[in-house]
């Protein structure tokens, strides 16, 4: 039961409890808390965590007899503790208690959470709860939290309790849990006179240090405070009468050693929480700040009932995607020096790293808020020397940049990884994605194409895609046919982590990885060319770049392996075309689910290695990242033709090979086959809208969101069915809906003017407000419109 904004759940069946956590989650870019209710802790079903963008720490851990460390985003002191009891009862949580009537409602466009619910205790005692809670989008420091207690047929003494628990450990992923998880050590807890609770923590590697204070005012009732080693409460004993309401007020501010300091850091939390209004006026404050940023992200979907979605509509599920993004970075991330999570601050998997995941996230900021987009791409920045360490110590040039990156931007990959199906734990080689590097890359080039922001060239996105570039090129060795090669890489696929029965890991020649060299050698050159005689000279001179350098560069783009197969496609490594074919159909028999191939065919003592199969678009992740033209150029150079034809039927080829065992292959298939099979289009297009929502991989989304599966939606509609795109100085509109989808409108920022545009089947308009201090080149399938301040243009176009 849903409309356009509202995310629902009805019940509380304990097996549902940590999917609606997750998605129910509520943050400001720069901390998220779950959305388990307030009475509950770690019990199997809930799980309230809440995690800090930028909050790891790192600690070792014995596994098998060997010291593995891990960095992990770190589950902060829980927030959220409030309940009550009647006299003589027992608490919300009780399993002595019925709990019946439970609606929790998202409501996306105030940010809000709000849970209803009826307690009867043992002693038939029944109480109306309803809760609305906030972490409020206006002052990043406060969340909040108003509940109303309703005694329907009793009355007497209620025992309300409100606290601040710092016994929380990291203890949200079933794999992780052999791993320690005692992030925390407690510094102190407190109460002060006015009833405020205080706590403060550390992180024990870190050291960063959280500070939390909380304020409950219950009708001017003053609390008992009780403050233990790990956690403090206050405690409110309050006359309950029938029919009659008790409000409850939880004010939180929060506060760390990661944010500008003003004072003591202390007491700028408690001073933060005095300060902070009542709930009712932060309500309306966050819901103003919810307001500006839908105005600029929402994106509308009108689609016919034919290919409606159920129970959740493709409105809400687009909308739903829109605000996880925000709350895992939005405004109040600029600065704080992080990017995005694989998995948001929603939960622990991946461990709040940062994976290529990136490149598919970026858009969705780079359309709407460059600024924020440049923000994140600092944190790559920041991370250069790291990065360049990586690259020394591993006998090369430039920056390596780590598959999973965290605090400080070192290798933060397991070495080792327990599969769940068979219980037993195997190395991991997934570092070895150096395909990595090429992510960040196509990040920097595409702000740069989009904002035409050439200060930010000269200072720091230059030197990135050099690095890059440099790093490429020290990871080719020359053939004696006089070709380049790069070996010892996974592509993006992971199943291949190796050549079947190799001591090693990795493979040679990926495709993907290879051709993306050479489009990083590419852009590093172009940046340069792009930049005026001063500010290029000044960058070479930093980075002693030479001519001669860059002409072994280009003989690296000219001589780049490309390996093809005796049919003629390019094949996804060298010695794919050796591989066996899976029995397919035998799998789908044999297994409910066969994303994670790998993982069955190693739990039967098979390795996916011998196999033609992919978890994910790997080779065809090209045809995504690029476009066809400067794909084919550069393939060209290379010596390897691309036609159409060739395209697509390479497409065909791996898409039958491909297990979409990560959400990101949906998104990739949705794209690629949008000329060459409009329905599978569609259908992945669906499977990447249900991904999260619906938990369809079994149990991930729990442990958090799929941050790139959620932009990349977004993203998709935004470019596949507008064919929109930020490049050279215009906005360019390619507009081809697919049937069913009869408009959609959304917002992007372009040089500091807000555009609207809204597409239809035949007719789009593209509106600047009044007051925008420039004009807008818009080209539509080829032919340029200017929209001007204060008018709407609208363009009669054909797909
Ligand atoms: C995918 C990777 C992805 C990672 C984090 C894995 O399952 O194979 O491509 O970067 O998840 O989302």
């Amino acid at each position: 039961m849903t409309d356009g904004w509202r995310l629902v759940h009805e019940g509380a069946v304990p097996e549902e409890e940590p999917l609606c956590e997750a998605l129910c989650t509520l943050g400001n870019g720069r901390f998220a808390t779950r959305g388990a209710p307030e009475w509950t802790d770690d019990d199997g079903s809930h799980y309230p965590g809440s995690y800090l963008a930028g909050g790891y720490d790192r600690l070792t851990s014995d596994v098998a007899g060997r010291d593995i460390v891990n960095e992990d985003l770190v589950n902060v002191p829980n927030w959220l503790p409030l309940t009550f009891s009647p006299e003589g009862g027992v608490e919300i949580g009780d399993p002595a208690n019925e709990i019946l009537d439970v609606r929790t409602e998202l409501d996306l466009l105030a940010g809000i959470l709000s849970r209803a619910f009826t307690v009867r205790d043992p002693a038939g005692r029944e109480t109306r709860v309803a809760s609305r809670r906030l972490v409020s989008m206006a002052d990043p420091y406060l969340a909040a939290i108003s509940m109303e207690i309703l005694p329907l047929n009793w009355v007497g003494p209620i025992l309300v309790r409100s606290g601040l628990d710092g016994t929380v450990t990291n203890h949200g992923v079933a794999r992780y849990r052999d791993l320690r998880g005692d992030h925390l050590s407690i510094e102190g807890t407190g109460t002060e006179d006015d009833g405020i609770i205080w706590l403060r923590a550390r992180m024990k590697q870190s050291g960063l240090g959280i500070y939390m204070a909380a304020r409950t005012s219950i009708a001017g009732i003053r609390g008992r405070a009780s403050e233990g080693d790990r956690k403090v409460e206050a405690t409110f004993e309050v006359e309950a009468a029938a029919g009659c309401s008790i409000h409850v007020e939880k004010t939180v501010c929060l506060h760390t050693d990661r944010d500008p300091a003003l004072g003591d850091r202390m007491e700028d939390v408690l001073l933060g929480v005095r300060r902070a209004p009542e709930c009712e006026e932060l309500e309306a404050q966050h819901s103003i700040a919810w307001t500006t940023l839908w105005d600029r992200y929402d994106v509308e979907i009108d689609v016919s009932p034919e290919i409606e979605l159920s129970p959740h509509s493709i409105q809400l599920i687009l909308r739903l995607h829109t605000f996880h993004m925000l709350q895992s970075a939005g405004p109040h991330t600029i600065g704080l020096d992080v990017s995005i999570g694989a998995r948001g601050l929603h939960g622990e998997a991946y461990r709040g790293h940062i994976f290529w995941d990136e490149m598919y996230i970026f858009p969705f900021y780079l359309y709407r808020d460059p600024e924020l987009a440049r923000s994140l791409l600092l944190y790559r920045y920041h991370r250069l020397p790291e990065a360049r360490a990586a690259a020394l110590d591993d006998g090369r040039a430039g920056a390596m940049f780590p598959w999973q990156s965290g605090s400080s931007g070192r290798e933060e990959t397991q070495i080792i990884h327990l599969n769940p199906e068979s219980g037993t734990w195997g190395p991991d080689y997934s570092h070895l994605q150096r395909h990595i590097s090429a992510a960040i890359a196509v990040n920097v080039w595409s702000y740069v194409e989009a904002t035409g922001d050439l200060d930010f060239l000269e200072s720091y996105g230059a030197e990135l895609l050099i690095e890059i570039a440099r790093f490429w090129a020290s990871m080719t060795s020359e053939r004696e046919d006089g070709r380049f090669e790069i070996i010892g890489v996974m592509g993006p696929d992971e199943f291949h982590e190796a050549y079947a029965d190799a001591d090693e890991g990795g493979v040679r020649n990926n495709a993907y990885t290879n051709v993306m060299a050479s489009w990083c050698i590419d852009r590093a050159i172009e940046s340069l060319q792009s930049l005026d005689e001063v500010a290029r000279s000044a960058v070479e001179d930093r980075l002693a770049l030479s001519e001669e350098e860059m002409e072994q560069w280009r003989a690296v783009i000219d001589r780049m392996t490309i390996p093809v197969m005796p049919n003629g496609l390019i094949a996804q490594f060298e010695g794919y075309e050796d591989l066996i074919e899976l029995d397919w159909d035998a799998y789908r028999a044999k297994y409910d689910a066969i994303g994670r191939l790998d993982r069955i065919l190693k739990a039967e003592g098979d390795s996916p290695d011998r196999y033609k199969l992919s978890k994910q678009a790997d080779l065809c992740m090209l045809f995504y990242v690029l476009e066809q033209e400067e794909l084919s150029q550069l393939l060209e150079r290379s010596g390897y033709k691309l036609t159409k034809d060739v395209m697509l039927e390479t497409i065909e080829y791996y898409r039958r090979r491909t297990s979409h065992g990560s959400t990101l292959s949906h998104l990739v298939f949705a794209a690629i086959l949008d000329d060459l099979d409009r329905e599978a289009s569609w259908t992945h297009f669906v499977e990447a809208l249900r991904s999260d929502v619906e938990d369809v991989q079994g149990g991930t989304t729990p442990e958090g969101i799929h941050a790139a599966v959620m932009a990349g939606t977004i993203r998709h509609v935004i470019e596949r069915f507008a064919g929109f795109r930020m490049a050279s100085g215009e906005l360019r509109l390619h507009p081809c809906l697919p049937e069913g989808v009869e408009r959609i409108r959304f917002a992007v920022r372009w040089r500091g003017v807000h555009v609207r545009i809204e597409v239809g089947p035949v007719r789009l308009a593209v509106e600047i407000p009044e007051g925008a201090t420039r004009d807008v080149p818009i080209r539509v399938n080829g032919r340029v419109w200017r929209a001007t301040p204060g008018e709407s243009l609208a363009v009669e176009y054909s797909s």
